[in-house]
């Protein structure tokens, strides 16, 4: 079978992406072809792959490297984002690497890209939580509260972000950005408090400024591109290859997490005397086994809604290869 790049005219209009008009891989490719086509220059996942699959590797190593020894439950939140950032690279690359082998597995690739990035937004809620809440205020120290309502929002992306290949697909770019938002402000809520509202316990963060200033400025740069679909809506055709808004989106998550990992041991090593007079500590029931449970709630939803819609996307195939 071809792998050559397809035209947005041959293949199905349920693969087609607004304003990426070239660079389709054919679907019904076998495993080792999907791997083949990523040493190509001609289809539109290859810079999605590798965007998110060098920093998987990197991060994964530099994970192993670091804290492979560590016994201090203070770096439990830290491990847990790490294994969020982990766990969504991981997913991403795998989802732009393997979409093409048939419509059902494309899906599937896809639920789990979307379990992947609520992952990881529920491992930044668990780390914001512990480093960096306002220690003067008694109200921010609402443990169960916040990772409780944080837990249910991340929870809630995954059905929210699943259905919308289904069912509203016109505004579902609008509908994934406004989804995965929730969260992510619900993370940086406390951080946020911080600098607006600074009660002493805040000067850890000048210490890496500029650093933090990044991750905003990166920050919303992410939700930008994601949803107004810039730069390709300008010039439609000019970025099917590369420079097209998901792939930037892609640097730019990268960015915020390389960023995170790399500044928040500092913020953590910084703050422990504060952090250490605190009644709240992290614990693996309050770290650990809420990201598993997490993830056992996401995998078993984003399967139960696969079932679900299984027969609706067995037409749909059939539709597809009629359309082919
Ligand atoms: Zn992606």
């Amino acid at each position: 079978m071809s792998l050559r790049g397809l035209s947005a005219n041959s293949v199905s209009h349920w693969l087609r992406e607004p304003y990426i008009l070239s660079g389709y891989r054919r679907i019904g490719l076998s495993p080792v072809s999907c791997v083949k086509t990523m040493f190509r220059s001609d289809n539109n996942e290859v810079v999605n792959f590798w965007t998110h699959f060098v920093p998987f590797m990197v991060w994964a190593y530099w994970l192993w490297d670091s804290y492979r020894d560590i016994t201090d439950t203070r770096y439990l939140p830290l491990v847990c984002y790490w294994v969020g950032s982990l766990l969504y690279t991981f997913l991403s690359s795998f989802a732009h690497l393997f979409n093409a082998i048939s419509y059902k597995f494309r899906h599937f690739c896809f639920f789990m890209d979307y379990s992947g990035i609520a992952l990881y937004e529920m491992g930044g809620i668990i780390a914001s939580f512990y480093y960096y809440r306002p220690l003067n205020r008694p109200t921010f120290q609402f443990e169960y509260t916040y990772l409780g309502l944080g837990a249910l929002l991340t929870m809630s992306v995954v059905p929210i972000t699943c259905l919308s290949r289904f069912y509203w697909r016109r505004y579902r770019f609008i509908i994934r950005s406004l989804a995965y938002m929730q969260p992510f402000l619900w993370s940086n809520t406390l951080i946020y408090v911080l600098y607006l509202f600074p009660d002493g316990s805040e000067t850890f963060i000048y210490k890496q400024l500029y650093s933090h200033f990044a991750i905003v400025v990166f920050s919303i740069l992410l939700v930008f591109v994601f949803a107004s679909k810039l730069p390709e809506r300008l010039s439609p055709g000019s970025f099917d290859i590369i420079g097209g808004s998901h792939q930037w989106a892609h640097v730019f998550s990268t960015a915020v997490t390389t960023l995170h990992l790399r500044l928040m041991k500092t913020d953590i090593d910084n703050r422990w005397p504060e952090l250490m007079i605190q009644s709240v500590k992290p614990t693996f029931l309050t770290t650990a086994w809420l990201l598993g449970f997490c993830t056992f709630w996401m995998v078993g939803i984003s399967s139960c809604i696969f079932v679900y819609v299984y027969k609706g996307i067995l037409v749909e195939e059939d539709n597809n290869n009629k359309e082919e």
